[in-house]
């Protein structure tokens, strides 16, 4: 009997090992190899008024860099149409979901895409369009608005002076509230260093950046700002050490957008999904100055110093 059971014990423990490698295969594919499809399933939960057919015709591709825990930072290009023409189209650099808990930020490109990219205005325009750039925030069990490791995608850009800035303005003005931590370094993070990779990539002429739920328009850079996009109207909630609109805005001279819709978890109803839309393209194309344009200078001269 004692020998039996050493018998057994032996081949159980010999088979541990054996049975602990098999469980931690895991079942599901690593994010980074899922298909188009499979990347809906997993977002659109996540993404009020999203349906799986117009995520997976939205026609987003992993772009080739992840998030912190592996996730797929997505993309997709939109070239504009027709060749004939005077000069080249302007760059429009689109990205939402940067705060992971703004879920109606990533779910509005995904409407935008499906009913707007038909207009002669749309179509005029090279579209480089990244609708979740914080994509472990907006998954978390409860989205959140920093990323993996609890870091503010949105101050961790690398404006002049950040070392000394950004951790001070945290600790004193935010009273080192969590959800606005910096990081330990600009650029310190994946999801950062995509966007600022794409920026210098694409050379957009502007940047949208959206957000929610605070119901404005922000504008940082040179151009004429815009007064009202739908119903969000012009309210400059500020500029902050590592912001997005500070570094490409203020630092970079290429204008950003920050469109705050008016709520973080209910999408506005469809006709003011619209008119943001309609109007945002109709400023663009009236107010945005290619930024290699002779002309381009002047306006950044004066934005520049009307901004500061
Ligand atoms: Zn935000």
């Amino acid at each position: 009997m004692r020998f039996s059971s050493a018998i057994l014990v032996v081949a159980l423990v010999g088979c541990l090992p054996f049975a602990t490698v098999q469980a931690a295969k895991p079942v599901e594919p690593k994010p980074a190899a899922l298909k188009p499809a499979e990347l809906c399933e997993r977002l659109i939960p996540r993404m009020p008024t999203v349906t799986q057919s117009m995520c997976v015709e939205s026609g987003f591709v992993a772009s080739g860099r992840q998030s912190l825990q592996g996730f797929p930072l997505i993309s997709k290009d939109v070239h504009a149409a027709g060749k004939k023409r005077k000069q080249r189209p302007l760059r429009v650099l689109m990205m939402g979901g940067i705060h992971g808990d703004e879920l109606t930020s990533a779910a509005i490109v995904y409407r935008w895409l499906e009913e707007g990219m038909t207009g002669p205005i749309a179509q005029s325009i090279e579209w480089r369009i990244m609708p979740v750039v914080n994509p472990d925030g907006l998954l978390a069990k409860k989205a959140s608005r920093v990323n993996a490791n609890g870091v503010d995608l949105n101050r961790n850009f690398p404006t002049p002076g950040w070392e000394s800035e950004a951790p001070a303005y945290w600790k004193t003005r935010t009273r080192a509230d969590p959800r606005r931590f910096p990081g330990n370094a600009p650029l310190s993070e994946p999801e950062s260093r995509w966007v600022e990779d794409e920026m210098r990539a694409f050379k957009p002429d502007v940047i949208i950046s959206i957000h929610a739920p605070y119901g404005v328009l922000d504008f940082d850079g040179p151009a004429q700002p815009p007064r009202k996009f739908g119903r969000l109207l012009l309210n400059r909630v500020g500029i902050y050490p590592g912001s997005l609109g500070n570094y490409s805005g203020v630092h970079k001279n290429v204008p950003v957008i920050t469109i705050e819709l008016p709520n973080a978890q209910k999408m506005p109803p469809r006709a003011e999904v619209r008119r943001i839309w309609v109007d945002m393209l109709r400023w663009i194309n009236e107010n945005v100055e290619r930024q290699d344009a002779p002309a381009a200078r002047t306006v950044d001269a004066a934005g520049k110093a009307a901004v500061r």
